[in-house]
């Protein structure tokens, strides 16, 4: 795929609602991710179309030559690199429950036995429900991180599992919201760019190229801190 001015332009696939990493404000998708991935196609020379979809979604749709790659937030796991390449790591995060605000008792994942757990579908945090807690809680899949703060929020749940940054941020912006982090952080990961096993080498190649020339020159803590401070 060719953009008018004659730059290859990649099919990007992101979640449809992860903030600070994609989101939309003011009718416009905007993010960490977002900026990142404009920027190192600024730097190498590309241009992105993204498409937003479910996170369950996106992996599938890489398989199936619908997307190019991917950035959504998405952590590095070795299950995962069967089916997928990843770039350089940029971003460090990790898994944590969020509870409602009345809440005391949830504070380990033993915590969580006997209870109303909600994961988002594909993610690392229902892989690692799945992992710890099957057979011993409730576990219901939801498609976005919406849904899952909103059963929390609504005591339809007695917690969600998100990634760290993510309902830090949720929290910041939204100090009225009716959660409240419940748990130390039960995992630890790092975000990478996604494309194909096998395929589209050249652009991890750019990713990885550009990435590194943005943390070099300063540009990438610009990006974060605009999202995070
Ligand atoms: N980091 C988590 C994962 O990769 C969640 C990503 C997301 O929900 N966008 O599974």
């Amino acid at each position: 795929n060719k953009s008018a001015n004659g730059k290859k332009k990649y099919t990007i696939g992101t979640d449809t609602s992860f903030p600070p990493f994609e989101y939309k404000k003011d009718s416009k998708y905007t993010g960490i991710d977002i900026e990142l991935l404009e920027a190192i196609g600024k730097l190498e020379g590309f241009e992105v179309e993204f498409k937003p979809m479910d996170f369950g979604g996106l992996i599938p749709a890489l398989q199936s030559g619908q997307l190019d790659g991917v950035i959504a937030g998405a952590s590095i796991t070795e299950e995962r690199k069967k089916s997928v390449d990843f770039s350089d790591p940029y971003y460090e995060s990790g898994l944590v429950a969020l509870v409602n605000k009345g809440n005391s008792t949830i504070k380990t994942v033993k915590d969580l036995e006997g209870k109303r757990l909600v994961v988002k579908n594909g993610t690392a945090g229902a892989k690692f429900a799945e992992d710890n807690l099957k057979g011993k809680a409730t576990i219901r899949v939801f498609e976005d991180s919406a849904s899952t703060l909103k059963a929390v929020e609504n005591n339809q749940a007695d917690a969600a599992f998100e990634d760290y940054p993510v309902i830090a941020y949720t929290i910041k912006v939204n100090p009225n919201l009716n959660v409240k982090i419940g748990t130390e952080k039960l995992t630890n990961n790092e975000y990478g760019f996604m494309v194909k096993k096998g395929e589209n080498k050249e652009l991890l190649e750019k990713f990885n190229k550009g990435l590194k020339t943005l943390k070099e020159n300063g540009e990438y803590q610009k990006i974060v801190d605009k999202y995070t401070k």
